[in-house]
């Protein structure tokens, strides 16, 4: 059996996280499609690159060979063997990702990977990012669009970042989503999509609901 559970949303939706969780509970591979763009980033930053620069980043990607953990109770993430998991979440490739995601070269090439990855994942894999339901995996035997408002989502972040302010940290969401958006819509769900709401969830809650919905559709 191979069940591909494909989960799209904006950032703070919480959609990493709660993929995660849910991926451990079904038995399933977890892929972080953000990780691979993120890795890119700093892979261009590494080299000194533009991220701005389409040309500078096809080259950076020629040469870019990156890994990450399939099971979702280990977390990291290499490229060309070296660890990068925490380097990857720095506020500097936060804000070069956008720039590197816009090179549809970079698109098609990593998606070439991910799509290698889930006709490989064995019961099944969880798979997140803005555009898998869409894009990615538009067959998926399970599509969810994980969103939840702007005030929760910016809180949620700021959680994570203890050190930021929360407007700080509001506006960089708005920005980060406002560009993103210009390439892939993730704020409304697509034809034959679910959404999931979890803006009044807790964690647990949200990915219970997600494994639930799994579950409903997918014959055990
Ligand atoms: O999900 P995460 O915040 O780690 O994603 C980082 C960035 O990677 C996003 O802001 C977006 O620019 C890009 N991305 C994308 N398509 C995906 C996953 C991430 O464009 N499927």
């Amino acid at each position: 059996m191979n069940v591909v559970v494909a989960v799209d949303g904006p950032a703070g939706s919480g959609k990493s996280s709660v993929s995660r969780a849910a991926a451990a509970k079904l038995g399933y591979a977890f892929v972080d499609t953000g990780a691979a763009y993120r890795a890119l980033a700093w892979s261009v930053l590494e080299h000194g690159a533009d991220p701005e620069d389409p040309d500078a980043v096809i080259r950076v990607l020629a040469a870019f060979r990156f890994e990450s953990a399939d099971d979702p109770d280990e977390h990291w993430v290499r490229v060309d063997g070296t660890d990068v998991t925490h380097a990857i979440r720095e506020p500097r490739v936060t804000g070069a990702v956008s720039g590197i995601a816009r090179v549809q070269a970079v698109r098609e090439a990593l998606n070439d990977g991910f799509r290698a990855r889930l006709a490989a994942a064995d019961p099944g894999v969880v798979v997140e990012g803005r555009d898998i339901t869409t894009v990615v995996a538009p067959d998926a035997d399970v599509r969810v669009l994980l969103t939840a408002s702007p005030e929760v989502r910016a809180a949620r972040r700021a959680r994570q970042l203890p050190d930021l302010h929360h407007e700080t940290v509001a506006q960089a969401i708005a920005e980060r989503d406002a560009k993103d958006s210009q390439v892939v819509d993730f704020l409304e769900a697509a034809d034959g999509v679910t959404t999931l709401d979890s803006t009044d969830l807790d964690f647990d809650g949200t990915v219970d609901a997600l494994v639930g919905l799994v579950q409903e559709r997918v014959p055990r």
